[in-house]
């Protein structure tokens, strides 16, 4: 027996996670410049002038540790969020925080459940745990959420090998959502036993008035758990940083599974700083609008289908043309991202870029098609 056949055969049959391609891999491919990543949902407008400002100055910190509790960012939340000190779990990213509820909820024998089309990271953190994906299938393409989370049909699901279920809202890479109502009735079905993750990584771009922000439900919810990232619109993804909002019973659990160093010195300060900068969020909030306005648009006119998002992507349906569009784009120094390993063959996922990206990309695809 090698080595290798004694690693666990979960994680031997694990799909490695495909991440967007990165810009400077591009451009030494194909020996050119200036070309433009639209494929990681990433802030156009970079992040916080004052962050940068921050970063400068704090360079002096690196060789120390950091606060292995978060003090200061965890007090900034705790107000933000009207939640205890203890109730928080900071995350190297979300995806970490994802990483510690599966490891704390999750084994052999028990099931995760979650929707088709649902954010990747979900399966991975539930098969690295030797649990079973329990997959429910998606509302239909004519729905007013084409391709979004049926919460009926997860409901169905549950059983008493249930131990987590996962919702993104709004989901990656459909950009649909559920309103405060649907899920308050789906919260209130779920046994006490169940947890529930409630993935809010695009929360700050949503503007629907019936977009709930479940931070608020946790004295209504002991099995509730919300993740927030300042990845997405607080333009910090490169420094990993996020957190979970749960009751202090499930905050204790976390963060006895978690690093106890693993949000970085950088990513504490930025993260504080970022708090404080509702201007560039604004500013990202109109960006995001306008550009997912203009690619709505765009793709209307061109009698494609997209699905409808409230998030900072558009996932437009190319059909047979969206393998040589993609490539093609690439070619020309635009990177997006097909998303058939998320079962939506033909589709493409583009992120929502600058006014000069989103630009840039009409025009390219004006070429195209
Ligand atoms: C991008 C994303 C995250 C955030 O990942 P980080 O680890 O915080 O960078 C979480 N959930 C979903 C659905 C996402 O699309």
């Amino acid at each position: 027996m090698s080595v290798i056949d004694r690693a666990l055969s979960q994680i031997r049959a694990l799909q490695p996670y495909r991440p967007g391609k990165p810009v400077e891999e591009l451009e030494r491919e194909l020996g050119i410049r200036d070309a433009i990543k639209l494929a990681s949902n990433e802030n156009p407008l970079g992040c916080s002038p004052r962050v940068k400002e921050v970063l400068a100055e704090s360079i002096a910190q690196i060789p120390f540790y950091p606060d292995a509790n978060a003090y200061y960012l965890k007090q900034q939340l705790a107000e933000k969020h009207a939640v205890a000190v203890d109730q928080l779990t900071i995350g190297n990213g979300s995806n970490d925080i994802l990483d510690l509820i599966a490891r704390s909820f999750l084994t052999e024998g028990r099931e995760a459940i979650f929707s088709q089309h649902g954010f990747l990271l979900y399966a991975l953190v539930t098969q690295a745990c030797g649990a079973t994906a329990n997959i429910a299938p998606a509302l239909p393409r004519d729905s007013s959420q084409p391709y979004g989370h049926d919460l009926a049909a997860m409901l169905e699901r549950v059983n008493e090998r249930t131990a987590v279920i996962f919702i993104a809202n709004p989901n990656n890479p459909t950009g649909t959502w559920v309103t405060g109502d649907a899920l308050q009735q789906f919260m209130q079905q779920v046994p006490e036993q169940v947890v529930v993750v409630i993935d809010e990584a695009y929360f700050e771009y949503v503007l629907e008035p019936d977009y709930p922000d479940c931070s608020q439900w946790l004295q209504q919810y002991p099995n509730l758990i919300v993740t927030r990232t300042f990845s997405k619109i607080y333009g910090l993804a490169g420094l990993r940083i996020g957190y979970a909002i749960s009751s202090a019973q499930i905050g204790d659990l976390l963060n006895r599974v978690r690093q106890p160093f693993n949000g970085n010195i950088l990513a504490l300060l930025a993260a504080q700083e970022s708090l404080q900068d509702d201007e560039f969020v604004a500013h990202s909030i109109e960006n995001n609008l306008d550009g997912l306005k203009r690619l709505a648009h765009y793709a209307e006119q061109k009698g494609l289908f997209y699905i409808p998002s409230v998030a900072n992507f558009l996932s437009i349906d190319f059909a047979e043309r969206a393998g040589p569009i993609n490539q093609q784009l690439m070619e020309r120094g635009i990177i997006v991202r097909p998303i058939d390993n998320y079962q939506l063959d033909g589709f493409l996922r583009i992120s929502i870029g600058s006014e000069y990206q989103m630009t840039r990309l009409l025009e390219q695809l004006e070429e195209l098609l």
